[in-house]
């Protein structure tokens, strides 16, 4: 990859975020244009394009991601939410770096 994507960057602190948490492995960011009421960004500091990049390798990974949205998702007190993985272009993905969406409240 020649240039790093926005998600490499926010990582790096080259662009600022409002952060909820952060771990070894993951970000978790406020969505800059939220889908619904509550809209949190899950983001790996690995660089894999998608799921459907990911290898056998990033199996625990993605288990991790799991966890650290439930986790986010405890921390802001939803009860209920929705976890959205965007697969590819045509799955509505618009940057190249997998990510988890956290979804609460109302859906605007
Ligand atoms: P996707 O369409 O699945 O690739 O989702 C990308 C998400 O990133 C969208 O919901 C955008 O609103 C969000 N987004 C883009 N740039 C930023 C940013 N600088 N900070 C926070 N969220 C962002």
């Amino acid at each position: 990859m020649s240039e790093k994507d926005i998600f490499c960057k926010i990582i790096s602190g080259e662009i600022e975020t409002e952060k909820l948490d952060e771990d070894d492995f993951f970000i978790a960011i406020k969505d800059i244009n939220p889908k619904a009421q509550i809209h949190y960004l899950i983001i790996p500091k690995k660089h894999v394009e998608s799921v459907a990049f990911c290898e056998a390798e990033d199996t625990e990974l993605v288990g991790r991601m799991i966890m650290f949205a439930k986790s986010c998702a405890e921390k802001l007190k939803l009860e209920g939410y929705k976890l959205n993985f965007n697969v590819g272009k045509k799955g509505g993905q618009e940057i190249e770096h997998i990510h988890l969406h956290l979804l609460g409240g109302k859906y605007f």
